[in-house]
């Protein structure tokens, strides 16, 4: 039997905005320009966001993660 091929998974960055405490150490340590704080959110683009997970390992309250598009 053959199986429709799916199409790769999407991922992205995100953001538990009850953990986050907007301290900016994620905007500090993302070489891509990915990410910033706009008031009081943080804020991903998608498009420049190469999943490089150091804001993850950056931030302290541990409010990041990847997780899958559908
Ligand atoms: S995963 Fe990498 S590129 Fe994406 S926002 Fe975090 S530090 Fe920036
Ligand atoms: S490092 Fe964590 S707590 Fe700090 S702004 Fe980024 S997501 Fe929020």
């Amino acid at each position: 039997m053959t199986m429709a091929r799916r199409k790769k998974p999407q991922k992205k960055i995100e953001v538990d905005r009850f953990r986050c405490a907007y301290c900016g150490a994620c905007v500090a340590v993302c070489k891509f320009n990915a990410n910033e704080l706009v008031e009081t959110f943080l804020v991903i683009d998608e498009e420049e966001c190469t999943l490089c997970m150091s804001c993850i390992k950056a931030c302290p309250m541990r409010a990041l993660a990847v997780k899958e598009v559908a």
